[in-house]
């Protein structure tokens, strides 16, 4: 039986190289011995049945495409009702809540899998390099880029992924949502690229049992090269964000 890893619309949220999370995933899985069955699943063909599913960011008009797709077809909601995991970034995030704003601030639905719902922002656009503390204790710093107008505000029913401390996330000082299988952030990277203690904790849910360790080296002094640089530029006050328009 193989682990089937699907990267959902990636002609609509491919922003940023987000698809690399699914192939993150299923190599993470093969290096275990794990098979692990990759599926790019495009707008344009009905979503399969998966195990793990992974959205990424997109443009507005891209991300309310996908959203009216994966509303009609209901066949995520299915998924994460059966188990599946979910781990969706930034455009991704959003869809995955209650409701995100079109491109002219109007709220449109989502797909309400996370109790979050998102709005434009009244401020900067939060663009740059990314720090939270994972809340929870089980992962280390997690590291990513951001780059979005909108700002996500979490329901009751959902944990923050981190507390953050470089950038903005959901900009009330924590970043992403977490509800049973489904996690959603706002970092790109790719975040598991980044931050392969996540893909595993994604990966050990979606196999259902706990994974033998990698050898991590150059994963661990790539993140340990990128912490250090964003901390010092933050020390240096020189991470900034920029205005700007989606
Ligand atoms: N369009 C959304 C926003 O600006 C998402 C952007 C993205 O996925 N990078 O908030």
């Amino acid at each position: 039986m193989s682990l089937i890893v699907v990267v959902v619309h990636p002609d609509l949220l491919g922003t940023y190289g987000d698809g690399g999370n699914g192939l993150v995933l299923a190599q993470r899985a093969r290096w275990r011995g794990v098979s692990a069955e990759l599926v790019e699943a495009t707008s344009d063909v009905a979503l399969p049945e998966g195990d793990l599913y992974c959205l990424g960011g997109g443009e507005d008009a891209a991300q309310t495409a996908s959203a009216d797709r994966l509303r009609t077809e209901g066949t995520l909601e299915r998924a994460v009702g059966r188990g599946a995991t979910v781990l969706a970034v930034c455009a991704g995030y959003q869809i995955v809540g209650r409701s995100f704003p079109a491109a002219d601030g109007r709220p449109l639905p989502g797909v309400g899998l996370l109790d979050v719902t998102t709005a434009k922002g009244t401020g900067r656009r939060a663009v740059g390099e990314i720090l939270a503390e994972p809340v929870g204790g089980r992962l280390p710093v997690l590291s990513g880029f951001e780059n979005h107008a909108a700002l996500t505000t979490r329901g009751p029913d959902t944990s923050p992924l981190g507390r953050v401390t470089v950038g903005i996330g959901n900009g009330d000082g924590t970043d992403g949502a977490v509800c049973g299988g489904v996690v959603g952030t706002y970092l790109h990277g790719p975040v598991l690229a980044r931050n392969p203690a996540l893909a595993d904790l994604l990966l050990s849910r979606a196999i259902g049992r706990p994974l033998k360790p990698l050898d991590d080296t150059e994963e661990a002094a790539l993140r340990g090269e990128r912490i250090a640089a964003v901390r010092a530029r933050r020390a240096g006050g020189l991470v900034r964000y920029v205005l700007g328009s989606s």
